[in-house]
């Protein structure tokens, strides 16, 4: 017998969001919607944008999630309802708690320039779900050197390190970058499910070949990972306790009940960032606010 079931591989898939902006999305996925509380995995780009191109999303709400947005390449402008205005920029992570409302646009700094990211999403737990909004960004996160990969501890505790990014349940969160040939083993924690992306390059995770388009899983049970690469490589670990709790997920909104989630859109599209439940977002977006999808005739299906 294997000591661990063998690791299941997910395919992403490739859209476009705002004008021009290539995204792999690699959770939800139809067979793994969530690896521990997240459950959003879009990687946007590399991309080098053309002359007066760049990313732009205009205001749209979100609740019941944390958008987590870890910045590889270029810079975004975040605008919120709550009045903030902040740059991500490479190195740092932009954490906004949506908890029971808020709205937010999105806009890069400079247009023709270069945009790589990672964007999450992680499902607030029932008990937090409802919590007020909050946005912080973190300019400043554990960098860690080991066996030629340096890793940045972006959630929870890795490597001795932990990660001052607020979020609500037991996860983990690595980047793992390296210029060269480089392997090494990481610490589990045996509680929790783990995937991996790659985000540039190739690498070989417990011995499996994994490449860009493609996510690996691994469930509870592991103590240690064995990540190599051949050349110059990063990859993002995601880990956390299984989340345990059923949510649906529609749009841009994480939700327990259909009525729930009509609930929000119906109050969105009332008045798209005209005051009510989600406020205005700070103006500044070129981009006009967003409208939500209709929920008529989709019953929306329990996922964890
Ligand atoms: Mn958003």
């Amino acid at each position: 017998m294997p000591p661990h079931p063998a690791p299941q591989r997910y395919s992403a898939r490739v859209s476009v969001v705002g004008e021009d902006t290539p995204i792999r999305r690699t959770l939800p996925h139809r067979d793994r919607r969530m690896v521990g509380a997240w459950c959003f995995l879009d990687h946007a780009g590399p991309v080098q944008f053309g002359p007066g191109k760049g990313l732009h999303v205009g205001a749209h709400p979100h609740i019941g999630l944390q958008t987590f947005t870890w910045m590889i390449e270029g810079e975004v402008m975040h605008r919120d309802s709550l009045g903030y205005e902040q740059v991500v920029r490479p190195g740092q992570v932009n954490l906004m708690t949506a908890g029971r409302g808020i709205a937010h646009s999105e806009d890069s700094v400079q247009d023709g320039g270069r945009l790589h990211a990672a964007q999450l999403w992680i499902a607030l737990p029932e008990s937090e779900r409802h919590r007020e909004p909050a946005f912080c960004n973190y300019p400043d996160l554990p960098v860690l050197r080991q066996d030629g990969f340096t890793a940045t501890v972006l959630a929870g505790t890795a490597l001795g390190q932990t990660a001052p990014t607020v979020v609500y349940s037991p996860m983990v969160g690595i980047d793992l970058s390296c210029t060269g040939a480089a392997r090494t083993s990481l610490a589990l924690d045996t509680a929790y499910e783990y995937c991996v992306l790659v985000l540039r390059g190739a690498a070989r995770v417990a011995g499996e070949a994994i490449e860009q388009e493609e996510l690996l899983y691994f469930a509870p049970g592991r103590d240690s990972l064995e990540i190599a690469t051949d050349g110059e490589a990063q990859l993002l670990l995601l880990g956390g306790k299984p989340f345990g709790e059923d949510i649906l997920l529609w749009w841009n909104f994480v939700a327990r009940t259909q009525e729930d989630m009509a609930q929000a859109l119906a109050d969105w599209n009332a008045s798209p960032n005209q005051g009510g439940r989600f406020g205005s977002v700070r103006p500044g977006s070129v981009s006009a606010p967003l409208s939500a999808p209709s929920l008529d005739g989709v019953v929306l299906k329990a996922q964890r």
